[in-house]
């Protein structure tokens, strides 16, 4: 999604005036990391010398025999070898072994026992003068029959605080007009500071006139908003699903013509990569897209309220086996603050890399946010990357295309940025050591994001492999691609940043908008990992245009059916050739994902050294034939790991 009312950047917004750290550009490019001595030792003798405490959460629907662990511990999983380690030459083990927040070994139980002991002969050696009394005995878990073990679930792209603002006022469920408007009413009726106060503000998001029945075609109207009594006088701004366009009712839109220079409506041609719709009258609908939106004074959250919709989201997060999310909001310094200060009182419960505002100083050119990596009391934010928007989304038909809509040829789409602008921002941020996402749709946007991209990988003297995997250049969606795009973001090294549910969710109108031809370089995810040298398709969901359950995805990536089990091109899949491999689509909601981040030397897999970030699923969703595809999303979470501690349910 774009952008909500409240992440908008105010040119003359205060900024953070601390300098901004380079980016590091050691991060190695190889897939695997392996732990030195060194690191082993360190961690044993810290976990044997101070004391650690354990959070638990637990939930009432999970039974679970531990939701505590001590600090070093073996977790094997009792009837087979079910942990899958993500790791090629070894996908699956035993056992893991966890010591504090690190996984020191994983293998058969034999082998981490090994380890233990080797590890408890080292440190008694090294602090107990050899004294074998000192040793500890290794503890062993055990996974409930039939679980499955796979490192902590990442979604590479989503939106943490619009997902808890969007739970304030559900409108996506609605599958009529009447059913938005009866949510509406419900909202005015339970929140008394809405009944009480007429001015008083209603935000939402979720809306889809594609789900509605006996729809009479095209977006609502202000009208429609107001005919009914108890919501015909308040002003009302409804996000659509995919963010990409406002829905106001006639009170907003009064509002927002009094906040406008003049009072007057601007022209068409003076609103620049958006749109306000109009009706025969010339008089506006009541629908702003894209850039248009930013001219609606409905008030951004409070930094409490933006806190409580972060918390909201996490705590979902965790539930659903997500212990690492890539915030693609395009935070300004307000949002980040409030990530920033959870990271400083250790209250991020999952690993967070968000993405900053590329908007720049009106009075200059130069960044001034500051970079933060492994921030934190636990080292679980990251802000050093942003995001840069080109174009629209295809439910409005504001993807930028290369040639018109096959069903509305009058237009080709919104790029919301001048080409030659967009290029310049990009260098700039590139050019000062910032991670570059840019949001690209249709084929036009990713077409021209494509051309500067391989200006600046070509434009130095170091390989532009070398280049691509130190500064790990992102398309985010990567959804309407010429062919022979597809094989030049491979070729290049650029990360292309895929959502599989927009897949499920846009095949039953996506060619219709596109035509027979285009739709072959679209949701085209089996082609453009191939593409890839390295096989590098990170997965995200989109949340909250998407659901937040990262098996909804998976199900998605591996079987492109809808969750009824249907497709348009029947119960083997949207073009069935694009599918991923159940594999496939761990690996890219884990290593991928960690790639995409900088993180892959870190989490994503199971490798001594690394992160113990991981998630128990009651079933094994990696075999086909023991769980088909109609069954992927029956899969529960028995519990969520982070940093070797549960987060989530139990063991
Ligand atoms: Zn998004």
């Amino acid at each position: 999604m774009s952008r909500r009312r409240g992440q908008k950047v105010n040119a003359d917004q205060p900024k953070t005036s601390a300098s901004t750290s380079s980016s590091s550009s050691s991060s190695s490019s190889s897939a695997f990391s392996f732990p030195t001595l060194a690191l082993i030792s360190i961690a044993i003798a810290l976990a044997l010398t101070t004391s650690y405490l354990y959070s638990t959460r637990t939930n009432s629907d999970v039974i679970s025999s531990f939701t505590r662990l001590p600090e070093s511990y073996a977790l094997c999983t009792p009837d087979n070898v079910k942990i899958y380690t993500v790791v090629q030459d070894r996908p699956t083990v035993h056992c893991l072994l966890v010591s504090k927040d690190r996984l020191l070994a994983t293998g058969t139980l034999d082998e981490i026992r090994e380890s233990w002991n080797v590890l408890q002969n080292e440190l008694i050696k090294k602090f107990y003068g050899n004294e074998p009394n000192a040793k500890k005995p290794l503890e062993v878990f055990y996974t409930k029959p039939g679980s499955i073990v796979v490192p902590g679930l990442a979604d590479a792209h989503a939106h943490l605080v619009a997902y808890g603002f969007k739970m304030q006022l559900q409108l996506d469920n609605a599958t009529s007009l009447t059913d938005i408007l009866e949510t509406l009413e419900d909202y005015v009726r339970s929140h008394r500071e809405v009944s009480d106060n007429p001015d008083q503000w209603i935000q939402g998001m979720g809306w889809d006139q594609t789900r509605w029945s006996n729809w009479r075609g095209g977006f609502p109207t202000a009208a429609d908003l107001a005919s009914r009594p108890l919501l015909s006088n308040r002003p009302i701004s409804l996000s659509r699903v995919d963010g990409h366009a406002l829905w106001l009712s006639p009170r907003a839109l009064e509002f927002t013509l009094h906040s406008l220079p003049g009072k007057q409506w601007p022209n068409d041609e003076d609103v620049a990569g958006g749109e306000i719709r109009k009706g025969e009258d010339g008089q506006p609908t009541g629908i702003f897209v894209d850039n248009a939106m930013d001219l609606v004074p409905a008030p951004p959250p409070s930094a409490e309220q933006t806190e409580q919709f972060a918390r909201h989201a996490m705590k979902d997060a965790l539930s659903v086996g997500l212990t690492s999310v890539h915030d693609a909001s395009s935070m300004d310094a307000g949002m980040i603050g409030v990530f920033k200060k959870l990271a400083d009182e250790g209250d991020l419960p999952i690993r967070v890399y968000a993405m900053a505002s590329s908007a720049l100083p009106s009075d200059g050119t130069k960044p001034i946010i500051e970079q933060l990596h492994k921030y934190g009391i636990d080292g679980r934010l990251d802000v050093r990357s942003v995001k840069v928007f080109t174009d629209g989304a295809l439910g409005s038909w504001g993807a930028a295309l290369l040639e018109p809509y096959s069903d509305d040829p009058n237009t080709s789409g919104i790029m919301r940025i001048e080409e030659n602008e967009l290029e310049s921002l990009v260098k700039t941020w590139w050019d000062s050591g910032w991670g570059v996402n840019i949001h690209c749709i249709g084929d036009r946007a990713n077409k021209f994001v494509l051309d500067i991209y391989e200006r600046l990988l070509w434009n130095t003297s170091l390989p532009s492999d070398t280049i691509a995997s130190q500064r790990r250049p992102r398309i985010e969606h990567a959804q309407i691609m010429r062919v022979e795009d597809l094989e030049r973001a491979g070729r290049l090294g650029v990360i292309t940043s895929v959502q599989p549910t927009h897949a499920t969710s846009d095949m039953w109108y996506a060619e219709d908008r596109l035509g027979p031809e285009r739709i072959k370089g679209a949701y085209a995810y089996q082609t453009l990992l191939q593409a890839s040298p390295n096989k590098i398709l990170p997965l995200g969901s989109d949340f909250p245009v998407e659901g937040i359950n990262p098996l909804l995805g998976f199900y998605a990536a591996v079987a492109r059916l809808d969750v009824k089990g249907n497709s348009p091109h029947g119960s083997s899949g949207w073009y069935p050739s694009e599918r991923l491999t159940r594999m496939q689509a761990l690996k890219g909601m884990t290593l991928d994902a960690a790639y995409a981040s900088f993180a892959d030397d870190d989490i994503g897999s199971f490798v001594n050294g690394k992160k113990a970030d991981f998630v128990v699923l009651d079933r094994d969703i990696l075999d086909e034939s023991a769980v088909p595809a109609r069954e992927i999303l029956e899969a529960k979470v028995l519990a969520t790991v982070v940093d070797g501690k549960i987060m989530y349910g139990g063991l």
